[in-house]
């Protein structure tokens, strides 16, 4: 198949087109990667504005600008049993498209201003749970005291992490768990009062090291006593003060000189992608965790039988969901939470029996936010479906137009950015003044990259001076860019092993100048 969109090749499988025909819907005209795309184009992760509530007119920190032409309400309002969004409810008109009807009814229905969910003071946070004073920190967990940090799980007193689990003092660490007291470290578990580790198990006082397990004492992986060891430490420390940007590159030429497993894939069975653990018979799925039968799928846990999903957990037979946990059979849905039998419904929490709702919570056998009997509901979505196929529109997600934000603060603008001019002449809404809420901006510093003025907080400080580390000269978008940069592209492409030259798949494309191993090759030379 031609892409649609970017018009490269993509294939189709006969279980993939089992898959399609059992959910009712044709097979998709977009490549994988477009389709996932999409997805981020209705994901604003960590850009926060101040607003006013559309309802009560308070000021609200919110993923939305004041320029949204959206009507956004906070959390608590939106969560009130007194917000009924049925009242927008209305028929279906056989005359429109549907996409026209549903963005109609999109601009009515007031809007959560950002996702908190059973938080403490952590008024600067999005998409967060059970996170407790935490400040610009997004997709986070159970966790205390994060700072600038996006998907940290179960963490304390964390400063500039991705992807980081069951750690505690760390900061600008990537893909680590079970670390204490690490820095500027990537891919490791279980250390310990370290600097710039990469791919290390249970190691402890150790600096530029990497690929090696239960060490002490060791800089550029030799090994030193004790007391020589604290000498180069402090000599070290003084250097990261005086210039952290050369060390940063020797630890980027230290990982150009070791040999990198092709994929990251771990206690599972029949899998391909990256960073998948304990997980069963998934294609092309990257940070996915307790997951089974899926396909092309992206930072997603405990699903079984989706396909195309983003950022969706403990969900089942899904297809095209973002930002969603908890659905059981859902189409093209975004923002949807603990749902069943629902598609194309944006923003709507214990949903059963839902099409094209926007908004509700507690519904049921609903079409466009109005309410039917079960029979009705039943015939009138059938009719819908007849329509839709005339319309080109059955079976097809929402246009990435339909995002409810301007693209420049959401998560595709992240790694396919776009001019004001090509987002707005490709349908996108923009943002023009791109400050972000901080909360009290005394003492601002200007950040040496961007030159956008930032802040460092107390805690902040006080972290940095336990550690003795250097505060940060640039601001919190240019370190989470500079993390981002760490990672590793979602995408497969083809490559040989540096040892046995066998035919692999990787995520290192030949210009990253990584020399990357086979599983086997791997296990043998570096685990
Ligand atoms: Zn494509
Ligand atoms: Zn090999």
């Amino acid at each position: 198949m031609l892409c649609f969109l970017c018009h490269q090749q993509f294939g189709i499988t006969d279980q993939d087109i089992t898959v399609y025909q059992s959910m009712g819907v044709p097979p998709p005209t977009h490549c994988p990667d477009c389709r996932h795309l999409r997805h981020l184009v209705f994901r604003n992760e960590r850009k926060l504005f101040l607003n006013k509530s559309h309802l009560s007119g308070k000021t609200i920190v919110s993923t939305y600008p004041s320029s949204s032409p959206f009507k956004i309400i906070d959390k608590d309002e939106w969560w009130s049993d007194s917000f009924d969004a049925s009242i927008y409810g209305r028929d279906f008109d056989f005359n429109k498209p549907f996409f026209q009807q549903f963005k109609e009814l999109q601009r009515e229905v007031p809007r959560w201003a950002r996702m908190y969910i059973n938080c403490e003071n952590s008024d600067y946070t999005n998409n967060s749970a059970g996170t407790k004073n935490s400040y610009l920190t997004f997709s986070s967990y159970d966790s205390e005291n994060l700072y600038y940090c996006m998907r940290v799980i179960r963490c304390n007193m964390c400063i500039d992490c991705l992807n980081v689990k069951d750690s505690q003092y760390c900061s600008q660490c990537v893909e680590c768990k079970k670390c204490y007291g690490t820095h500027y470290s990537q891919l490791s578990d279980g250390c310990s009062d370290s600097y710039f580790l990469y791919d290390c198990r249970n190691c402890k006082n150790c600096i530029f090291c990497a690929q090696i397990r239960n060490k002490e004492y060791m800089i550029f992986n030799k090994q030193y006593s004790k007391e020589k060891f604290e000498k180069e430490k402090e000599k070290f420390l003084k250097k990261l003060f005086e210039d952290k940007k050369t060390l940063a590159k020797e630890f980027e030429n230290l990982k150009k000189q070791l040999f990198h497993k092709n994929l990251r894939i771990i206690n599972s069975e029949n899998c391909t992608g990256d960073f998948i653990n304990d997980s069963k018979n998934i294609t092309n799925g990257f940070y996915v965790t307790e997951a089974e039968d899926c396909v092309n799928v992206y930072d997603c846990s405990k699903i079984k039988n989706c396909y195309d999903n983003t950022a969706n957990d403990k969900s089942e037979l899904c297809l095209e969901c973002d930002t969603s946990y908890e659905l059981y059979n859902a189409k093209f849905c975004s923002y949807t939470v603990t749902s069943e039998n629902v598609s194309y419904c944006d923003q709507c929490v214990n949903a059963n029996n839902c099409f094209g709702c926007v908004g509700l919570h507690h519904a049921e056998f609903m079409i466009l936010n109005k309410k039917y009997t079960k029979e009705d509901y039943e015939i009138l979505l059938a009719k819908i479906k007849k329509h839709m196929e005339k319309t080109c529109e059955w079976g097809k997600p929402f246009p990435s137009t339909l995002s409810s934000y301007p693209y420049n603060v959401t998560v595709a603008n992240e790694y396919c950015p776009l001019t004001r001019e090509q987002a707005l002449e490709q349908g996108y809404l923009w943002h023009d003044d791109d400050a972000c809420a901080q909360g009290n901006n005394d003492q601002a510093l200007t950040c040496e990259k961007s030159g956008k003025s930032y802040k460092i907080i107390p805690q902040e400080l006080k972290f940095y001076e336990t550690f003795k580390l250097p505060t940060p000269r640039i601001s919190p978008d240019e370190r989470y860019k500079e993390l981002l940069s760490l990672q590793p592209p979602k995408k497969l492409t083809d490559s040989i092993c540096s040892h046995c030259a066998k035919n692999i798949k990787t995520v290192y494309t030949a210009d990253s100048g990584y020399k990357v191993l086979c599983r086997k090759c791997y296990l043998d030379t570096v685990y």
